[in-house]
Protein backbone atom coordinates (compact mmCIF):
# COMPACT_ATOMS: atom_id res chain seq x y z
CA UNK A 1 0.00 0.00 0.00
CA UNK A 2 1.43 3.53 -0.91
CA UNK A 3 2.78 5.45 1.79
CA UNK A 4 3.60 9.06 1.82
CA UNK A 5 6.91 10.34 3.55
CA UNK A 6 6.15 13.37 5.53
CA UNK A 7 7.76 16.28 5.46
CA UNK A 8 11.38 16.73 7.93
CA UNK A 9 13.84 18.97 8.87
CA UNK A 10 17.31 19.10 9.52
CA UNK A 11 19.30 21.23 11.41
CA UNK A 12 17.70 24.27 11.38
CA UNK A 13 20.89 26.45 11.01
CA UNK A 14 22.93 24.86 8.92
CA UNK A 15 20.05 24.41 6.34
CA UNK A 16 19.42 27.88 6.20
CA UNK A 17 21.02 29.88 3.46
CA UNK A 18 19.30 32.94 4.07
CA UNK A 19 20.30 33.38 7.34
CA UNK A 20 23.86 32.27 6.83
CA UNK A 21 24.80 34.23 4.07
CA UNK A 22 23.48 37.16 5.87
CA UNK A 23 25.69 36.74 8.83
CA UNK A 24 28.47 36.07 6.90
CA UNK A 25 27.99 39.91 5.69
CA UNK A 26 27.15 41.67 8.30
CA UNK A 27 29.65 39.64 11.41
CA UNK A 28 33.69 39.89 11.29
CA UNK A 29 35.00 36.47 10.61
CA UNK A 30 36.10 36.43 14.21
CA UNK A 31 32.42 37.26 15.71
CA UNK A 32 31.15 34.45 13.71
CA UNK A 33 33.19 32.11 14.27
CA UNK A 34 32.52 33.07 18.16
CA UNK A 35 28.79 33.16 17.81
CA UNK A 36 28.14 29.88 15.42
CA UNK A 37 28.33 27.60 17.83
CA UNK A 38 25.14 28.64 19.89
CA UNK A 39 23.47 28.63 16.43
CA UNK A 40 23.98 25.08 15.07
CA UNK A 41 23.03 23.90 18.67
CA UNK A 42 19.98 26.19 18.18
CA UNK A 43 19.60 24.91 15.24
CA UNK A 44 19.62 21.27 15.99
CA UNK A 45 17.56 21.83 18.45
CA UNK A 46 14.82 23.41 16.37
CA UNK A 47 14.90 21.33 13.86
CA UNK A 48 14.98 17.92 16.00
CA UNK A 49 13.94 17.67 19.94
CA UNK A 50 11.98 20.65 19.78
CA UNK A 51 9.96 20.03 16.32
CA UNK A 52 9.51 16.32 17.45
CA UNK A 53 7.86 17.28 21.06
CA UNK A 54 6.23 20.42 19.41
CA UNK A 55 4.09 17.81 17.34
CA UNK A 56 3.30 15.50 20.08
CA UNK A 57 1.88 18.33 22.23
CA UNK A 58 -0.04 19.27 19.22
CA UNK A 59 -3.17 18.86 21.76
CA UNK A 60 -2.39 19.98 24.68
CA UNK A 61 -3.55 23.66 25.97
CA UNK A 62 -2.70 25.81 29.07
CA UNK A 63 -5.41 25.90 31.72
CA UNK A 64 -6.43 27.94 34.38
CA UNK A 65 -7.72 26.07 37.78
CA UNK A 66 -9.61 29.17 39.44
CA UNK A 67 -10.77 27.14 42.72
CA UNK A 68 -9.16 24.56 45.02
CA UNK A 69 -10.84 21.74 46.17
CA UNK A 70 -11.82 23.57 49.67
CA UNK A 71 -13.20 26.47 47.85
CA UNK A 72 -10.69 29.30 48.17
CA UNK A 73 -9.85 31.30 44.74
CA UNK A 74 -6.66 30.06 43.14
CA UNK A 75 -6.55 31.25 39.74
CA UNK A 76 -3.45 28.90 38.59
CA UNK A 77 -2.06 28.48 35.28
CA UNK A 78 0.09 25.60 33.84
CA UNK A 79 1.26 25.48 30.79
CA UNK A 80 1.92 22.60 28.46
CA UNK A 81 4.92 20.58 28.22
CA UNK A 82 6.31 22.65 25.45
CA UNK A 83 6.27 25.78 27.25
CA UNK A 84 7.64 24.41 30.20
CA UNK A 85 10.90 23.23 28.20
CA UNK A 86 10.68 26.09 26.17
CA UNK A 87 11.40 28.31 29.34
CA UNK A 88 13.98 26.47 29.87
CA UNK A 89 15.96 26.53 26.80
CA UNK A 90 15.04 30.21 26.31
CA UNK A 91 16.71 30.90 29.52
CA UNK A 92 19.93 28.77 29.84
CA UNK A 93 20.48 29.80 25.85
CA UNK A 94 20.23 33.37 26.16
CA UNK A 95 17.12 33.93 24.02
CA UNK A 96 16.67 37.23 26.08
CA UNK A 97 20.43 37.88 27.93
CA UNK A 98 22.06 37.80 24.46
CA UNK A 99 21.04 41.45 23.65
CA UNK A 100 22.31 42.73 26.96
CA UNK A 101 25.45 40.52 27.62
CA UNK A 102 26.76 42.50 25.10
CA UNK A 103 29.55 40.33 23.60
CA UNK A 104 29.50 41.48 20.23
CA UNK A 105 28.79 44.94 20.73
CA UNK A 106 26.08 46.11 19.01
CA UNK A 107 26.07 42.58 16.67
CA UNK A 108 24.89 40.69 19.94
CA UNK A 109 20.70 42.28 19.29
CA UNK A 110 21.67 40.48 15.42
CA UNK A 111 23.27 37.35 17.34
CA UNK A 112 19.98 37.09 19.71
CA UNK A 113 17.38 37.67 16.66
CA UNK A 114 19.42 34.97 14.99
CA UNK A 115 18.47 32.38 18.00
CA UNK A 116 15.28 33.62 18.53
CA UNK A 117 14.48 33.21 14.57
CA UNK A 118 15.61 29.18 14.85
CA UNK A 119 13.98 28.75 18.26
CA UNK A 120 10.45 30.56 17.59
CA UNK A 121 8.88 27.87 15.18
CA UNK A 122 9.48 25.22 17.15
CA UNK A 123 7.96 26.55 20.60
CA UNK A 124 4.34 27.67 19.54
CA UNK A 125 4.97 31.52 20.26
CA UNK A 126 6.98 31.27 23.46
CA UNK A 127 8.53 33.82 21.95
CA UNK A 128 5.45 36.37 23.23
CA UNK A 129 6.68 36.05 26.55
CA UNK A 130 10.32 36.48 25.76
CA UNK A 131 9.31 39.24 23.85
CA UNK A 132 7.82 41.28 26.66
CA UNK A 133 10.53 40.09 28.72
CA UNK A 134 12.66 41.62 26.80
CA UNK A 135 10.96 44.72 26.30
CA UNK A 136 10.55 44.75 29.63
CA UNK A 137 14.61 44.68 30.51
CA UNK A 138 15.05 47.52 27.70
CA UNK A 139 12.12 49.56 29.72
CA UNK A 140 13.32 49.28 32.65
CA UNK A 141 17.08 50.39 32.08
CA UNK A 142 15.92 53.10 29.85
CA UNK A 143 13.01 54.69 32.71
CA UNK A 144 16.64 54.96 34.82
CA UNK A 145 14.50 53.42 37.86
CA UNK A 146 17.67 52.61 40.27
CA UNK A 147 15.21 50.61 42.37
CA UNK A 148 13.47 48.71 39.72
CA UNK A 149 16.45 48.13 37.61
CA UNK A 150 18.55 46.50 40.60
CA UNK A 151 15.06 44.29 41.74
CA UNK A 152 14.24 42.62 38.23
CA UNK A 153 16.42 43.19 35.48
CA UNK A 154 18.93 40.36 36.67
CA UNK A 155 16.29 38.33 36.70
CA UNK A 156 14.58 39.05 33.01
CA UNK A 157 18.07 38.90 31.40
CA UNK A 158 19.62 35.70 33.09
CA UNK A 159 21.04 32.62 31.79
CA UNK A 160 19.42 30.66 34.87
CA UNK A 161 16.76 28.96 34.14
CA UNK A 162 15.73 28.92 38.70
CA UNK A 163 16.31 32.67 38.39
CA UNK A 164 14.91 33.53 35.02
CA UNK A 165 11.59 35.84 35.40
CA UNK A 166 9.29 36.64 32.13
CA UNK A 167 7.19 39.81 32.05
CA UNK A 168 3.66 40.59 30.90
CA UNK A 169 2.39 43.68 29.18
CA UNK A 170 -0.96 44.40 30.42
CA UNK A 171 -2.06 47.75 28.14
CA UNK A 172 -4.94 46.68 26.05
CA UNK A 173 -8.24 47.27 28.01
CA UNK A 174 -12.27 46.42 26.69
CA UNK A 175 -12.19 50.37 25.74
CA UNK A 176 -9.23 49.75 23.14
CA UNK A 177 -6.17 48.15 22.27
CA UNK A 178 -4.95 51.08 19.76
CA UNK A 179 -7.00 54.33 21.58
CA UNK A 180 -5.19 52.91 25.27
CA UNK A 181 -5.75 56.37 26.07
CA UNK A 182 -9.36 54.99 26.95
CA UNK A 183 -7.83 52.69 29.85
CA UNK A 184 -10.14 52.82 32.48
CA UNK A 185 -8.20 51.35 34.85
CA UNK A 186 -7.47 53.78 38.66
CA UNK A 187 -4.05 53.98 40.24
CA UNK A 188 -4.92 54.59 44.05
CA UNK A 189 -1.98 55.85 46.43
CA UNK A 190 -0.86 52.95 49.25
CA UNK A 191 -1.95 54.11 52.73
CA UNK A 192 0.39 51.60 54.13
CA UNK A 193 3.03 51.62 51.83
CA UNK A 194 5.07 54.41 51.03
CA UNK A 195 6.17 54.41 46.89
CA UNK A 196 3.08 51.82 46.18
CA UNK A 197 -0.10 52.39 44.40
CA UNK A 198 -3.05 50.31 44.20
CA UNK A 199 -4.77 49.50 40.58
CA UNK A 200 -8.42 48.76 40.33
CA UNK A 201 -9.23 48.07 36.88
CA UNK A 202 -10.01 45.54 34.00
CA UNK A 203 -7.16 44.26 31.85
CA UNK A 204 -8.97 42.62 28.26
CA UNK A 205 -5.63 40.79 26.63
CA UNK A 206 -2.40 40.01 28.94
CA UNK A 207 -0.46 37.22 27.36
CA UNK A 208 1.39 34.48 28.94
CA UNK A 209 -0.45 35.75 31.97
CA UNK A 210 1.61 33.38 34.06
CA UNK A 211 4.77 36.03 34.26
CA UNK A 212 6.35 37.18 37.50
CA UNK A 213 6.03 40.61 36.65
CA UNK A 214 4.25 42.60 34.38
CA UNK A 215 4.43 46.51 32.99
CA UNK A 216 1.31 48.19 33.34
CA UNK A 217 -0.77 51.31 32.53
CA UNK A 218 -3.15 52.84 35.01
CA UNK A 219 -4.20 56.04 35.68
CA UNK A 220 -3.22 57.96 38.78
CA UNK A 221 -6.12 59.57 40.28
CA UNK A 222 -7.10 63.30 39.77
CA UNK A 223 -5.09 62.77 36.64
CA UNK A 224 -6.45 63.90 33.21
CA UNK A 225 -8.12 61.62 30.46
CA UNK A 226 -6.28 60.99 27.64
CA UNK A 227 -2.81 59.11 27.50
CA UNK A 228 -0.78 61.61 28.79
CA UNK A 229 -2.73 60.92 32.09
CA UNK A 230 -1.97 57.22 32.26
CA UNK A 231 1.34 56.11 34.14
CA UNK A 232 3.38 53.05 33.61
CA UNK A 233 3.63 50.54 36.83
CA UNK A 234 5.64 48.32 37.50
CA UNK A 235 3.64 45.14 39.38
CA UNK A 236 4.79 41.72 40.91
CA UNK A 237 1.82 39.45 40.28
CA UNK A 238 2.55 37.12 43.04
CA UNK A 239 3.37 37.43 46.82
CA UNK A 240 6.31 34.98 48.63
CA UNK A 241 3.67 32.78 48.64
CA UNK A 242 3.11 32.66 45.29
CA UNK A 243 -0.53 34.00 45.63
CA UNK A 244 -1.79 36.40 42.81
CA UNK A 245 -1.53 39.79 44.41
CA UNK A 246 -5.06 41.04 44.24
CA UNK A 247 -5.48 40.05 40.64
CA UNK A 248 -8.28 38.00 39.23
CA UNK A 249 -7.92 35.51 36.09
CA UNK A 250 -11.68 35.27 35.00
CA UNK A 251 -10.61 33.44 31.63
CA UNK A 252 -8.64 32.51 29.38
CA UNK A 253 -9.08 33.31 25.68
CA UNK A 254 -10.51 31.01 23.40
CA UNK A 255 -8.38 32.17 20.32
CA UNK A 256 -7.86 31.29 16.69
CA UNK A 257 -4.00 30.67 17.16
CA UNK A 258 -1.22 31.24 19.05
CA UNK A 259 -3.26 28.75 21.22
CA UNK A 260 -0.13 27.64 24.19
CA UNK A 261 0.01 31.07 24.77
CA UNK A 262 -2.58 31.49 28.04
CA UNK A 263 -4.03 34.91 26.92
CA UNK A 264 -5.91 36.11 29.80
CA UNK A 265 -8.84 38.32 31.03
CA UNK A 266 -7.42 39.77 34.14
CA UNK A 267 -9.27 41.61 37.07
CA UNK A 268 -7.12 44.26 39.12
CA UNK A 269 -8.22 44.83 42.50
CA UNK A 270 -6.00 46.82 44.43
CA UNK A 271 -2.86 44.90 42.79
CA UNK A 272 0.37 46.59 44.35
CA UNK A 273 2.33 48.53 41.50
CA UNK A 274 5.27 50.79 42.05
CA UNK A 275 5.41 53.95 39.34
CA UNK A 276 8.74 53.31 36.62
CA UNK A 277 8.96 56.96 35.50
CA UNK A 278 6.88 59.85 36.43
CA UNK A 279 3.19 59.87 37.40
CA UNK A 280 2.19 60.56 33.81
CA UNK A 281 3.12 60.30 29.93
CA UNK A 282 2.98 56.41 30.47
CA UNK A 283 1.74 55.67 26.67
CA UNK A 284 5.08 57.67 26.10
CA UNK A 285 7.28 55.80 28.22
CA UNK A 286 5.92 52.19 27.27
CA UNK A 287 7.31 53.08 24.25
CA UNK A 288 10.83 51.04 24.20
CA UNK A 289 9.13 47.70 25.32
CA UNK A 290 6.81 48.22 22.07
CA UNK A 291 9.90 48.72 20.23
CA UNK A 292 11.41 45.82 20.76
CA UNK A 293 8.39 43.88 21.25
CA UNK A 294 7.94 44.98 17.73
CA UNK A 295 11.05 43.68 16.51
CA UNK A 296 10.14 39.85 17.85
CA UNK A 297 6.98 40.19 15.61
CA UNK A 298 9.41 40.94 12.82
CA UNK A 299 11.49 38.28 13.47
CA UNK A 300 8.98 35.88 14.67
CA UNK A 301 7.09 36.56 10.97
CA UNK A 302 10.03 35.63 9.25
CA UNK A 303 11.17 32.87 11.22
CA UNK A 304 7.59 31.15 10.41
CA UNK A 305 8.01 31.86 6.60
CA UNK A 306 11.24 30.12 6.87
CA UNK A 307 9.70 27.51 8.85
CA UNK A 308 6.48 26.75 6.61
CA UNK A 309 9.07 26.85 3.39
CA UNK A 310 11.36 24.58 4.71
CA UNK A 311 8.66 21.82 5.12
CA UNK A 312 7.37 22.61 1.78
CA UNK A 313 10.47 22.70 -0.42
CA UNK A 314 11.47 19.32 1.42
CA UNK A 315 7.66 18.10 0.98
CA UNK A 316 8.21 19.03 -3.08
CA UNK A 317 10.73 16.38 -2.88
CA UNK A 318 8.44 13.46 -1.27
CA UNK A 319 5.55 13.79 -3.09
CA UNK A 320 4.68 13.00 -6.71
CA UNK A 321 2.08 13.81 -8.71
CA UNK A 322 1.49 13.21 -12.96
CA UNK A 323 4.98 11.28 -12.75
CA UNK A 324 7.06 12.98 -10.98
CA UNK A 325 7.45 14.70 -7.59
CA UNK A 326 6.26 18.69 -7.07
CA UNK A 327 9.97 19.43 -7.18
CA UNK A 328 10.08 18.65 -11.00
CA UNK A 329 7.09 20.35 -11.65
CA UNK A 330 7.94 23.97 -12.66
CA UNK A 331 4.43 25.41 -11.58
CA UNK A 332 4.80 23.99 -8.21
CA UNK A 333 8.35 25.43 -8.17
CA UNK A 334 7.14 28.66 -9.36
CA UNK A 335 4.71 28.65 -6.60
CA UNK A 336 7.62 28.10 -3.60
CA UNK A 337 9.89 30.44 -5.50
CA UNK A 338 7.59 33.09 -5.14
CA UNK A 339 7.33 32.68 -1.48
CA UNK A 340 11.10 32.35 -1.27
CA UNK A 341 11.24 35.75 -2.51
CA UNK A 342 8.99 37.19 -0.09
CA UNK A 343 10.63 35.45 2.69
CA UNK A 344 13.90 36.75 1.92
CA UNK A 345 12.88 40.24 1.40
CA UNK A 346 11.06 40.47 5.14
CA UNK A 347 14.41 38.85 6.26
CA UNK A 348 16.29 41.05 5.99
CA UNK A 349 13.87 44.04 6.72
CA UNK A 350 13.49 42.58 10.08
CA UNK A 351 17.41 41.85 10.58
CA UNK A 352 18.45 45.13 9.57
CA UNK A 353 16.07 46.85 12.26
CA UNK A 354 17.47 44.22 14.83
CA UNK A 355 21.05 45.79 13.25
CA UNK A 356 19.74 49.13 14.22
CA UNK A 357 18.29 48.54 17.66
CA UNK A 358 21.82 46.97 18.35
CA UNK A 359 23.64 50.31 17.16
CA UNK A 360 21.23 52.25 19.63
CA UNK A 361 21.93 49.65 22.45
CA UNK A 362 25.25 49.94 22.21
CA UNK A 363 25.24 53.57 22.24
CA UNK A 364 26.80 53.33 18.49
CA UNK A 365 23.95 54.84 16.71
CA UNK A 366 24.29 57.89 14.35
CA UNK A 367 21.58 60.22 14.10
CA UNK A 368 20.45 59.02 10.37
CA UNK A 369 20.43 55.32 11.82
CA UNK A 370 18.75 56.90 14.91
CA UNK A 371 15.68 58.17 12.42
CA UNK A 372 15.75 55.07 10.28
CA UNK A 373 15.13 52.74 13.74
CA UNK A 374 12.54 54.72 14.76
CA UNK A 375 10.76 55.15 11.27
CA UNK A 376 11.20 51.65 9.91
CA UNK A 377 10.12 49.61 13.47
CA UNK A 378 6.38 50.06 12.64
CA UNK A 379 6.89 49.76 8.89
CA UNK A 380 8.67 46.49 9.52
CA UNK A 381 6.53 44.89 11.61
CA UNK A 382 3.50 45.81 9.13
CA UNK A 383 4.91 44.80 6.47
CA UNK A 384 6.60 42.00 7.85
CA UNK A 385 3.17 40.80 9.59
CA UNK A 386 1.15 40.77 6.11
CA UNK A 387 3.64 38.42 4.81
CA UNK A 388 3.60 36.28 7.09
CA UNK A 389 0.47 35.22 6.62
CA UNK A 390 0.47 35.60 3.17
CA UNK A 391 3.22 32.95 2.76
CA UNK A 392 1.78 30.75 5.29
CA UNK A 393 -1.85 30.56 3.61
CA UNK A 394 0.39 29.85 0.20
CA UNK A 395 2.36 27.35 2.20
CA UNK A 396 -0.73 25.51 3.67
CA UNK A 397 -1.91 25.23 0.02
CA UNK A 398 1.50 23.75 -1.66
CA UNK A 399 0.61 20.56 0.58
CA UNK A 400 -3.20 20.37 -0.62
CA UNK A 401 -5.19 18.60 1.46
CA UNK A 402 -2.45 17.78 3.45
CA UNK A 403 -1.85 21.44 4.65
CA UNK A 404 -5.46 21.52 5.86
CA UNK A 405 -5.44 18.43 8.36
CA UNK A 406 -4.27 19.41 11.91
CA UNK A 407 -2.03 16.19 12.84
CA UNK A 408 0.15 17.49 9.82
CA UNK A 409 1.55 20.16 12.42
CA UNK A 410 0.66 22.38 9.12
CA UNK A 411 -2.35 24.48 10.31
CA UNK A 412 -1.10 26.23 13.14
CA UNK A 413 1.35 27.90 10.59
CA UNK A 414 -1.23 30.11 9.43
CA UNK A 415 -3.29 30.39 12.65
CA UNK A 416 -0.11 31.66 14.48
CA UNK A 417 0.71 34.12 11.77
CA UNK A 418 -2.87 35.51 11.81
CA UNK A 419 -1.95 37.56 14.88
CA UNK A 420 1.02 38.67 13.88
CA UNK A 421 -0.39 41.70 11.71
CA UNK A 422 -2.98 42.43 14.89
CA UNK A 423 -1.13 42.67 18.12
CA UNK A 424 1.55 44.91 19.12
CA UNK A 425 -0.27 47.59 16.70
CA UNK A 426 -2.75 46.87 14.00
CA UNK A 427 -1.96 47.43 10.14
CA UNK A 428 -3.55 50.48 10.08
CA UNK A 429 -2.73 51.61 13.72
CA UNK A 430 1.08 51.33 12.85
CA UNK A 431 0.71 53.32 8.98
CA UNK A 432 -0.43 55.91 11.19
CA UNK A 433 2.21 55.55 13.47
CA UNK A 434 4.46 55.88 10.50
CA UNK A 435 3.27 59.03 9.24
CA UNK A 436 3.79 60.24 12.98
CA UNK A 437 7.32 58.92 12.77
CA UNK A 438 7.85 61.11 9.88
CA UNK A 439 6.45 63.80 11.40
CA UNK A 440 3.69 64.71 8.67
CA UNK A 441 2.08 67.42 9.86
CA UNK A 442 -0.68 69.48 7.24
CA UNK A 443 1.50 72.16 6.03
CA UNK A 444 4.68 71.21 7.21
CA UNK A 445 6.60 69.37 4.99
CA UNK A 446 8.92 66.25 6.90
CA UNK A 447 12.24 65.16 5.32
CA UNK A 448 12.68 62.65 7.26
CA UNK A 449 11.60 60.34 4.54
CA UNK A 450 14.67 62.48 2.12
CA UNK A 451 17.09 61.05 4.99
CA UNK A 452 15.51 57.22 4.41
CA UNK A 453 15.37 57.76 0.28
CA UNK A 454 19.14 58.79 0.36
CA UNK A 455 20.19 56.14 2.92
CA UNK A 456 18.72 53.64 -0.06
CA UNK A 457 20.06 55.43 -3.00
CA UNK A 458 23.62 55.41 -0.97
CA UNK A 459 23.09 51.55 -0.54
CA UNK A 460 21.96 51.29 -4.13
CA UNK A 461 25.08 53.10 -5.77
CA UNK A 462 28.17 50.04 -6.02
CA UNK A 463 25.00 47.99 -7.89
CA UNK A 464 26.45 46.93 -10.75
CA UNK A 465 24.76 43.36 -12.00
CA UNK A 466 22.04 44.51 -14.76
CA UNK A 467 19.57 42.25 -13.53
CA UNK A 468 19.43 44.00 -9.82
CA UNK A 469 20.38 47.67 -11.15
CA UNK A 470 16.99 46.95 -12.55
CA UNK A 471 15.25 45.52 -10.04
CA UNK A 472 17.06 48.63 -7.67
CA UNK A 473 15.09 50.67 -9.90
CA UNK A 474 11.75 49.43 -9.01
CA UNK A 475 12.41 50.15 -5.38
CA UNK A 476 13.75 53.90 -6.11
CA UNK A 477 10.84 54.73 -8.25
CA UNK A 478 8.44 53.10 -5.82
CA UNK A 479 10.17 55.55 -3.52
CA UNK A 480 10.25 58.14 -5.57
CA UNK A 481 5.89 57.57 -5.91
CA UNK A 482 5.88 57.28 -2.50
CA UNK A 483 7.15 60.92 -1.79
CA UNK A 484 5.29 62.27 -4.46
CA UNK A 485 2.06 61.15 -2.66
CA UNK A 486 2.90 62.56 0.44
CA UNK A 487 3.81 65.72 -0.88
CA UNK A 488 0.86 65.98 -2.53
CA UNK A 489 -1.54 64.59 -0.11
CA UNK A 490 0.10 66.56 3.15
CA UNK A 491 -1.46 69.82 2.06
CA UNK A 492 -4.66 69.23 0.88
CA UNK A 493 -7.58 66.74 2.77
CA UNK A 494 -6.53 65.03 5.51
CA UNK A 495 -9.03 62.35 4.70
CA UNK A 496 -6.85 61.42 1.75
CA UNK A 497 -3.26 61.50 4.19
CA UNK A 498 -5.07 58.93 6.52
CA UNK A 499 -7.17 56.82 4.01
CA UNK A 500 -3.47 56.51 2.34
CA UNK A 501 -1.27 56.00 5.00
CA UNK A 502 -1.54 52.36 4.58
CA UNK A 503 -0.53 51.65 0.78
CA UNK A 504 2.05 54.84 1.70
CA UNK A 505 3.41 52.53 4.29
CA UNK A 506 3.23 49.07 2.84
CA UNK A 507 5.16 50.64 -0.06
CA UNK A 508 7.79 52.50 1.69
CA UNK A 509 8.13 48.62 3.44
CA UNK A 510 8.05 46.99 -0.23
CA UNK A 511 10.70 49.17 -1.67
CA UNK A 512 12.79 49.15 1.70
CA UNK A 513 13.07 45.75 1.37
CA UNK A 514 13.74 45.46 -2.33
CA UNK A 515 16.62 47.89 -1.65
CA UNK A 516 18.12 45.37 1.16
CA UNK A 517 17.57 42.38 -0.94
CA UNK A 518 19.30 44.00 -3.82
CA UNK A 519 22.44 45.10 -1.91
CA UNK A 520 22.74 41.60 -0.40
CA UNK A 521 22.11 40.02 -3.85
CA UNK A 522 25.07 41.92 -5.29
CA UNK A 523 26.96 40.63 -2.39
CA UNK A 524 26.52 37.60 -2.59
CA UNK A 525 27.42 37.51 -6.09
CA UNK A 526 30.51 38.91 -5.20
CA UNK A 527 31.28 36.95 -2.34
CA UNK A 528 29.89 33.41 -2.72
CA UNK A 529 29.31 33.64 -6.38
CA UNK A 530 25.81 32.67 -5.45
CA UNK A 531 22.66 33.88 -7.60
CA UNK A 532 20.13 32.94 -5.76
CA UNK A 533 18.96 36.39 -3.99
CA UNK A 534 19.72 37.61 -7.24
CA UNK A 535 16.73 35.45 -8.54
CA UNK A 536 14.74 36.75 -5.14
CA UNK A 537 15.28 40.22 -5.94
CA UNK A 538 14.41 39.60 -10.12
CA UNK A 539 11.35 38.28 -8.45
CA UNK A 540 10.41 40.58 -5.60
CA UNK A 541 10.98 43.51 -7.60
CA UNK A 542 7.68 42.28 -9.85
CA UNK A 543 5.67 41.18 -6.77
CA UNK A 544 3.91 44.68 -5.99
CA UNK A 545 6.05 46.95 -4.76
CA UNK A 546 4.32 50.20 -5.02
CA UNK A 547 0.93 49.91 -3.65
CA UNK A 548 0.13 53.57 -3.94
CA UNK A 549 -3.29 54.61 -5.70
CA UNK A 550 -3.48 58.24 -6.67
CA UNK A 551 -7.34 58.90 -6.11
CA UNK A 552 -8.19 62.82 -6.95
CA UNK A 553 -10.57 62.83 -4.58
CA UNK A 554 -11.19 60.76 -1.44
CA UNK A 555 -13.12 57.84 -2.14
CA UNK A 556 -16.70 57.59 -0.54
CA UNK A 557 -17.61 54.46 1.02
C1 LIG B 1 -3.67 36.68 20.90
C2 LIG B 1 -3.60 38.08 21.38
C3 LIG B 1 -2.81 38.38 22.48
C4 LIG B 1 -2.73 39.68 22.95
N1 LIG B 1 -1.94 39.94 24.04
C5 LIG B 1 -1.90 41.19 24.54
C6 LIG B 1 -1.11 41.49 25.70
O1 LIG B 1 -0.42 40.65 26.24
N2 LIG B 1 -1.15 42.73 26.19
C7 LIG B 1 -1.88 43.72 25.61
O2 LIG B 1 -1.85 44.84 26.09
N3 LIG B 1 -2.63 43.47 24.51
C8 LIG B 1 -2.65 42.24 23.96
N4 LIG B 1 -3.41 41.97 22.84
C9 LIG B 1 -4.27 43.01 22.32
C10 LIG B 1 -3.84 43.63 21.03
O3 LIG B 1 -2.67 44.37 21.19
C11 LIG B 1 -5.03 44.44 20.53
O4 LIG B 1 -6.06 43.54 20.20
C12 LIG B 1 -4.70 45.32 19.36
O5 LIG B 1 -3.81 46.33 19.75
C13 LIG B 1 -5.96 45.97 18.76
O6 LIG B 1 -6.75 46.56 19.74
P1 LIG B 1 -8.31 46.21 19.82
O7 LIG B 1 -8.46 44.73 19.88
O8 LIG B 1 -8.92 46.99 20.92
O9 LIG B 1 -8.89 46.69 18.43
P2 LIG B 1 -9.37 48.17 18.08
O10 LIG B 1 -8.40 49.14 18.64
O11 LIG B 1 -10.79 48.30 18.42
O12 LIG B 1 -9.22 48.14 16.50
C14 LIG B 1 -10.23 47.59 15.62
C15 LIG B 1 -9.83 47.88 14.18
O13 LIG B 1 -9.82 49.28 13.98
C16 LIG B 1 -8.63 49.67 13.36
N5 LIG B 1 -8.31 51.02 13.82
C17 LIG B 1 -8.22 51.47 15.09
N6 LIG B 1 -7.92 52.77 15.10
C18 LIG B 1 -7.82 53.17 13.81
C19 LIG B 1 -7.58 54.40 13.16
N7 LIG B 1 -7.32 55.50 13.84
N8 LIG B 1 -7.57 54.42 11.80
C20 LIG B 1 -7.77 53.31 11.09
N9 LIG B 1 -8.03 52.12 11.64
C21 LIG B 1 -8.06 52.04 12.99
C22 LIG B 1 -7.59 48.66 13.77
O14 LIG B 1 -6.56 48.59 12.81
C23 LIG B 1 -8.44 47.39 13.82
O15 LIG B 1 -8.47 46.81 12.54
C24 LIG B 1 -3.48 40.69 22.33
C25 LIG B 1 -4.27 40.39 21.23
C26 LIG B 1 -4.33 39.11 20.76
C27 LIG B 1 -5.20 38.81 19.57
Amino acid sequence: MFQQEPPTLGNQYDDDRMLRSYLSRVCPTEVLREIEPSLKEMGHLAGDELYQMQLEDRLNEPTLTQWDAWGNRIDKIEVTPLWQKAERIAAEHGLVATAYEQKHGSLSRVHQCALAYLFTPSTDIYSCPLAMTDGAARTLISSGNKTLIERAVPHLITRDPVEFWTAGQWMTELTGGSDVGLSETIAKRSESEADTYLLFGRKWFTSAVGAQVALTLARPEGNPPGGRGLALFYVETKDEQGRLRNIEINRLKDKLGTRKVPTAELTLNGTPARLVKGTTDGVRNITPLLNITRLWNGISSVALMRRGLALAFDYAKKRVAFGAPLSEKPLHMDTLLGLRAETEAAFHLAFFVAELNGLSEAGEISETDALLLRVLTPIMKLTTGKQAVMVASEVLESFGGAGYIEDTGLPVLLRDSQVLPIWEGTTNVLSLDTLRSLGIHPSEESNKLAVLTATTTKWLESIRSPVLVKAARTATLALEHSSDWLREVVNGDPNMLEAGARRFAMTVGRAVELTLLVRHAQWSEDNHQDGTVTASAQRFAQSGVDLIIDFTNYPAA
